[in-house]
């Protein structure tokens, strides 16, 4: 184990793969929660549990200490961005979404209306601002709820047609808002673990 898995490099220079998604996730854990350990790495054990594998090859070039993580970042609750897969290895957090797009959990949110704090907002906000360059020109940023099944075909993925609420806020929201979110979507900095 190395001291600090899935901590470098945070922000990759450049995306070879074709990616059309950066995807928002919440951890289903409560806002506002800290993980128990090291968040990437207490997400590769939940993600262990439910069978993913990283491929080999890919893992032995990144973060190889997370053999099964799903999520290519993890934004803990102090802002703090974590590596999970490399950005060129396909993820797996989105199915029927995973080969053209980039998976980004942020800590907490398992609730409807999910709160998380300033820092992970900024967090975020920062992140996709990095990546977007780097994807194909007009990829979209997009919840994980608004990828559910549009089951009376309007082509409008609406609430009551969401497989799960994560990430717990609507994410075309945040992106017409300039990247900041509700006020009622900010939570309090919790004490530390
Ligand atoms: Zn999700």
């Amino acid at each position: 184990m190395s001291p600090n898995p899935g901590a470098d490099p945070t922000y990759p220079a450049a995306v070879a793969r074709a990616v059309t998604q950066v995807v928002v996730h919440c951890s289903a854990t409560p806002s506002g929660q800290w993980l128990k350990g090291c968040a990437p790495v207490t997400i590769d054990s939940w993600h262990a549990a439910r069978s993913f594998r990283r491929q080999v090859a890919a893992r032995r070039a990144f973060n190889p200490d997370l053999g099964s993580i799903g999520y290519h970042f993890v934004i803990d609750l102090d802002g703090r961005v974590w590596t999970g897969r490399h950005v060129d290895e396909v993820g797996a957090h989105a199915a029927g979404h995973n080969l053209q797009s980039i998976g980004i959990c942020l800590v907490g949110g398992a609730e409807r209306e999910a709160r998380y704090t300033a820092e992970q907002w900024d967090a975020l906000a920062t992140l996709v601002r990095r990546l977007l360059p780097l994807v194909k020109p007009g990829a979209g940023v997009v919840g994980h709820r608004d990828l559910s099944p549009d089951a009376n075909g309007n082509r409008v993925v609406e609430p009551a047609e969401w497989l799960k609420t994560c990430p717990g806020f609507e994410v075309a929201h945040w992106l017409a808002r300039g990247m900041k979110p509700l006020p009622y979507h900010v939570q309090a900095m919790p004490v530390a673990a």
